[in-house]
């Protein structure tokens, strides 16, 4: 069951070749069996999981079903789920178990979809390796001693090894794209706005965006269609109308102008990446879509600019994790400025407060007009950029990351080089635009993800190009070795 497609396993439960109660019982014991060699998972729900799935088939039995009724996903666990502990990856939640759902969790679970579990990520989504999380470091599937990329490697090593055969994560500068291109995985991640923000927890508030990782663009369509959408509690959650995500997949691409961005190949980019990303091109061009060089010239400002922005963002989100209102609270403490002190110091990662005191430094006084403000005029620098390379191409194309993954420790003590893993993806979250990466190839035994770039709200050409892409290659269907062998 585990190595098809979530578009067919829904047709398996329509059909009635298993229950969703047999189906999501299959995904938890592969969770059981191989969850402890990978860490994707911080909590596994698996009696509100079955519960879930037997009343997903009472649905089914009563002609109640909609298409995603009684299909199992994972949630990162950044995403407040009702009643299940949601941690961010951090000590300082470790102990929270939400009262609310997310939007996000809501939606999904309005549409009949089965939780089983929350998916382990960097800590507050603040990684690009999965190992600043409280919890450990996840594995690559690919490869155990490499990481599975993050922020949200839970839930890429979790659609990777077929754990879940979907999961949802979050992205404010690459963290669903690149952890996608490390596994293997399809990770959409839409237009700023597309999906609500309400109660996934804050990191950079204009920047972070839900989306999906999944084991095709069909199986990430099916899911947007559900979770995007207006929502009056998130004030930035766009009133624009939600297409049908699944009606458009097979748009044929003749016609379609593909931009292929120059300074993404330029040095950095690993030439087997490239020559993948090469190959990709071609299989598009032979889907009918010409193929032009853009440029975006002021990509190399793009990671800097993130690390204003995002650092400023966050140390004002993560304000509210004092001790008091929200968050771990440190032990005896001797008075009120030791608790802050102390519950800060222990409950946070040194990554997460490595951003915090970044964050703090840009916006205090004497340098916010230095730093903050001059990296909202090069954000815009950056978007024009985009603006522009959009007026001579309907979809924007390049690798997702400069190399395939790395081994596990082989970055966590330098800072810029691991930023840099994200050069190719966080311009597309300063300029609120959104993209796709899928599976293109593999470099030593290790996959390596073709990213496709769309103008706001377009995530319907966006998931044509990826689906028509899919339909003439076969890399996505590829799973790791040493997966236990197909079973019922
Ligand atoms: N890797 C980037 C960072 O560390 C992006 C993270 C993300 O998209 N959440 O901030």
């Amino acid at each position: 069951m585990h190595t098809r497609t979530l578009a067919e396993l829904a047709a398996a439960l329509r059909d009635g070749e298993f229950s969703s109660e047999e189906l999501v019982g299959h995904f938890l014991d592969r969770i059981e069996a191989l969850d402890a060699g990978l860490n994707a998972f911080v909590t596994v729900t698996r009696e509100e999981a079955l519960r879930a799935a037997r009343l997903a088939d009472s649905a089914r039995a009563e002609g109640q079903a909609g298409p995603l009724t009684g299909l199992p996903i994972a949630h990162k666990d950044i995403f407040c789920t009702r009643g299940v502990k949601t941690s961010c990856g951090s000590r300082m939640l470790d102990n929270f178990v939400s009262p609310y759902d997310a939007t996000v969790v809501a939606r999904l679970k309005a549409a009949g979809v089965v939780m089983l579990g929350k998916t382990n990520m960097d800590e507050f989504a603040m990684g690009s390796s999965n190992e600043t999380s409280w919890y450990g470091p996840v594995r690559n599937p690919w490869g155990h001693d490499k990481v599975p990329g993050g922020s949200s490697g839970g839930s890429a090593a979790a659609v990777a090894a077929r754990m879940a055969p979907a999961a949802t994560g979050t992205d404010t500068g690459g963290s669903i794209r690149q952890p996608a291109a490390f596994t293997n995985t399809t990770g959409l991640k839409p237009t700023y706005g597309r999906v609500s923000r309400y109660g996934m927890i804050a990191f950079a508030s204009s920047l972070d965006q839900a989306g999906t990782i999944t084991a095709s663009a069909e199986d990430a369509a099916m899911l947007l269609g559900a979770m995007a959408g207006h929502d009056p509690r998130d004030s930035t959650s766009a009133e624009v109308p939600v297409p049908d995500y699944l009606a458009a997949l097979e748009t044929p691409l003749s016609g379609i102008r593909i931009g292929v961005v120059k300074e993404f190949f330029d040095e950095g980019l690993d030439s087997d990446n490239a020559a993948a990303v090469g190959k990709a091109l071609e299989v598009l061009r032979g889907l009918g879509a010409s193929v032009e060089e853009v440029s975006l010239p002021n990509l190399g400002l793009s990671v800097p600019t993130y690390y204003v922005v995002a650092p400023a963002e966050c140390s004002s989100n993560l304000s509210r994790f004092d001790g008091i209102r929200f968050g771990y609270r440190a032990e005896d403490p001797k008075d009120l400025t030791d608790l802050y002190k102390r519950s800060r110091g222990e409950g946070f990662g040194a990554e997460v407060k490595r951003r915090i005191m970044t964050g703090t430094y840009v916006l205090s006084a004497g340098y916010y007009d230095a730093y903050y403000l001059k990296a909202q005029r090069v954000r815009q620098l950056i978007a024009g950029d985009f603006h522009r390379a959009f007026e001579n191409a309907d979809l924007i194309v390049g690798p997702t990351t400069p190399t395939p993954a790395f081994d596990i420790g082989a970055k966590v003590d330098d800072p810029v080089t691991m930023y840099l893993n994200d050069i190719y993806t966080i311009g597309v979250n300063l300029a609120g635009l959104p993209g796709i990466s899928v599976p293109c190839g593999f470099v030593d035994g290790l996959p390596v993800g073709l990213q496709i770039i769309g103008t706001h709200f377009d995530e319907g050409r966006l998931l044509n190009a990826a689906h028509m892409y899919q339909s003439e290659t076969d890399w996505h269907r590829r799973v790791p070795s040493g997966m236990l062998p197909e079973s019922g």
